[in-house]
């Protein structure tokens, strides 16, 4: 194996563990990939289906190509997530994800299952690219119609809701799509406690533009 597809596999199950710790998961719910070049091929490297992360070694990593084959690639023997398809469509889309990442976090799935957007209650919504958060159709996990209503909820956005399910979020690494996971579901925890008080006051669109504005030079810019 490549040295920098081992460091990479290695790098995912340790991302993969922290998305655990993070509480972002429980169990083998949820998925995570990473943008990867392996043997000249372009791809991505994703975690195994149904595998809870503490068992994993990377040689369960599974590596795809771009256009969804992995069988006898690679060494691969373990199936990919069922949600490659999501994966793999982002990575298509966007050439600046290099990171996927898709979690049952509680708060994101409570919101996801009223099936709503979530409105700029807060400036940092403006974080993922827009003034909403918004939350997909519902397809059936795995589907290629996920993918497809899933992409729809992300125009111009780097993260969504996925109807009674969960979130979906990339970064330029694993890191961010780690610390963007975690601000999600964060925000989502922060809309929900409000909404028990009574109905947020929402930032109107004119503020939204503003903050989006400063995000674009926001933190540490190389
Ligand atoms: P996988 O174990 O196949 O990745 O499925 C988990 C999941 O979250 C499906 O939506
Ligand atoms: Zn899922």
């Amino acid at each position: 194996m490549p040295e920098a597809a081992a460091t990479l596999r290695t790098q995912l199950i340790a991302a993969a563990r922290r998305m655990t710790a993070a509480g972002l998961n429980k169990g083998t719910a949820g998925n995570l990939s990473v943008r990867c070049v392996d043997r000249g091929e372009a791809g991505y490297l994703i975690t195994p289906t149904g595998m809870a992360y503490d068992t994993l070694t990377p040689e369960d990593v599974v590596f795809m190509r771009l256009d969804g084959t992995y069988a006898g690639l690679h060494g691969n023997r373990r199936k990919p997530s069922s949600e490659w398809r999501f994966h793999r469509d982002l990575y298509a889309a966007r050439p600046e994800a290099g990171a996927v990442l898709h979690a049952h976090s509680p708060f994101a799935v409570s919101l996801a299952c009223l099936r709503r957007d979530i409105p700029p209650f807060h400036y940092m919504i403006a974080r993922f690219g827009g003034d909403t958060l918004r939350c997909s159709a519902y397809a059936t996990f795995g589907s290629q119609e996920l993918s497809d209503a899933a992409l729809a909820a992300l125009e111009g956005r780097t993260a969504c809701l996925l109807a009674n399910h969960g979130m979906l979020v990339y970064g330029r690494d694993l890191d961010q799509a780690l610390d963007f996971g975690v601000e999600l579901e964060c925000l989502c925890e922060q809309y929900w406690r409000a909404c028990q008080l009574g109905a947020p006051v929402l930032l109107d669109a004119t503020e939204m533009a503003t903050v989006l504005e400063k995000f674009a030079g926001y933190g540490q810019q190389s």
